[in-house]
């Protein structure tokens, strides 16, 4: 016979097959679990949300993973790439808004240029806030070089969701080529770990073909690698991309999303000091998904701050909410939101991953 919820949430360590239990939770199963998690979040992490003020740099992209709405395959999509004054406005309005910090994402390319404006653009950040703005990238995989010429400009945390943990499963979802290797992926991961940035990673929940048995794996990956932030959410389709054609065979939207949220507090529960987000992805189907994240273990809000005429474009997936927003409604909207959801805003604050901290004095201790 099974463990009993209750039980696995009694223990330390949790199993592969004890992880899946609690995938696999039903609806009221699933209270104790969040319970137990928005417990854990109180003890180790506070109550406190740290924003992420997000800028959508462009939605150039050299490479064609099947899932995403931006990729180079997709003939549909408009192209764009924002100002360099447009996003100095936006990291002001982050700076006067005291944010804490700022998150810069784009489409994966890696030529010179592009490495070049990203430095110009995180060293001017930089200097606009004297230092104070605190710098996430998530601009895909990079050379060691790239990412620690971006590091000594002044990033000091980089987003590379693994997307799914399994090898096997990787090509499912990405072409077999080169540019979309999964060993490389992991590569970068360590690189980044390497040159000193907390490391964020995270993966999609709900893919056609995807179990709670690979679910499980993920977080178990995350758990191993012993990441410092994690962002996951939902899968959702996107008609102008190789995935499509699957598209009835996923689990509908309600289930995805609660499955999402599962996966949050269960990861909660294992990693009890690390950040986690509560995504856009979320939010898409549920109008509250952010908050109910937020219950369940999240404490970190990447409110957007993508000038509005841009955003209409950065379209990973349908139904991406707040595309017709400008940074103020979105602001006041998210606020009124988090105190609902019995946080508040760690305003003027990096929040760092404690995670992090933990293991940069562990090895010096050892040291
Ligand atoms: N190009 C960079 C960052 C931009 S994409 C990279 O790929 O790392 C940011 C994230 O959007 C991806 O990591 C992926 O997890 C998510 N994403 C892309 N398409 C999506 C979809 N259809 N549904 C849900 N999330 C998606
Ligand atoms: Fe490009 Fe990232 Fe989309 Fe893949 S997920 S196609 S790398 S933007």
């Amino acid at each position: 016979m099974e463990k009993p919820i209750e039980k696995i949430l009694a223990q330390k360590e949790f199993s592969k097959a004890d992880l899946i239990t609690l995938l696999n939770a039903n609806e009221q199963e699933r209270q104790l679990i969040f319970a137990k998690a928005e417990q854990v979040k109180k003890e180790y992490v506070g109550n406190k949300v740290y924003y992420r003020g997000l800028i959508e740099f462009s939605n150039l992209c050299g490479k064609n993973c099947f899932y995403c709405g931006i990729r180079a395959g997709n003939k549909n999509a408009h192209r764009y790439e924002v100002d360099e004054e447009e996003i100095l406005q936006a990291a002001k309005y982050a700076y006067d808004n005291n944010f804490g910090s700022l998150v810069i994402q784009a489409g994966e390319r890696s030529d010179k240029s592009f490495v070049r404006r990203i430095s110009e653009i995180v060293r001017k950040i930089k200097k606009m806030s004297n230092g104070e703005l605190g710098i996430t990238l998530s601009l895909g995989e990079q050379s060691e070089d790239t990412f620690r010429q971006w590091f000594n400009d002044g990033a000091h945390r980089y987003l590379l969701r693994i997307e799914v943990s399994n090898p096997e499963l990787y090509p499912t979802y990405h072409p077999a080529d080169d540019r979309h290797d999964y060993f490389k992926r992991i590569e970068s991961l360590h690189l980044l770990r390497k040159v000193g940035y907390q490391v964020g990673s995270g993966v999609m929940v709900g893919l056609p073909f995807q179990t709670t048995s690979d679910l499980a794996d993920d977080l178990i990956f995350l758990r191993d690698f012993d990441i410092d932030m994690v962002g996951m959410g939902p899968y959702l389709e996107h008609e102008d991309t190789p995935m499509y054609k699957y598209k009835d065979q996923l689990l509908p939207r309600m289930e995805r999303f609660y499955l999402s949220l599962k996966m949050v507090a269960v990861l909660r529960i294992m990693m009890k000091d690390i950040n986690i987000a509560a995504t856009t992805a979320m939010q898409a189907i549920d109008p509250m998904g952010r908050e109910k994240a937020l219950k369940v273990g999240a404490n970190i809000i990447m409110p957007n701050l993508t000038p509005t005429k841009y955003r209409e474009d950065y379209l990973l997936y349908e139904d991406k909410p707040c595309t017709d927003e400008d940074a103020e409604e979105c602001k006041r909207c998210l606020e009124a939101r988090i105190y609902m959801a019995g946080d508040k805003i760690g305003y003027g604050e990096w929040g760092d991953s404690k995670h992090f901290k933990r293991r940069k004095e562990q090895n010096k201790e050892k040291q």
